[in-house]
């Protein structure tokens, strides 16, 4: 283990970018407001050696400098969040699941049950 990142999940790291269902529940995912938010006054790398950057193969996170940026918000993995709880200091931030429902709803309104849209 030595030499390891303590808090990389090797297991979950696929080595190059997931991509992301872009059509979640039948609808497009660039109208789906889910994705985390990080907290500036929170995040502090240096408490996690940048965990999430490596947790998420989906890649949404990425280092720059000395900070970390939410760099592709719309490759998340709708409803998933299991990086928040990981988060050492509570900085990653999502939407609650009642938002995420109401969103869901009005694109219901809006394109109805197919399962794909233009
Ligand atoms: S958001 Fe949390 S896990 Fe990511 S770098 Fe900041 S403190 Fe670490």
């Amino acid at each position: 283990m030595e030499g390891k990142k303590k808090y990389l999940a090797e297991e979950r790291y696929y080595g190059e970018k997931v991509i992301a269902p872009q059509n979640p529940y039948g609808l497009p995912r660039k109208e789906i407001e889910w994705y985390p938010k990080i907290d500036y006054e929170k995040c502090d790398p240096s408490k996690c050696d940048y965990f999430c950057v490596d947790y998420c193969h989906m890649k949404v996170y990425k280092q720059v400098g000395n900070k970390v940026v939410v760099d592709d918000p719309y490759n998340c993995n709708v409803p998933s969040q299991s990086c928040a709880p990981r988060c050492p200091t509570g900085a990653i931030i999502f939407p609650s699941k009642e938002e995420l429902k109401r969103q869901l709803r009005e694109l219901r309104r809006k394109y109805g049950y197919a399962t794909t849209v233009p």
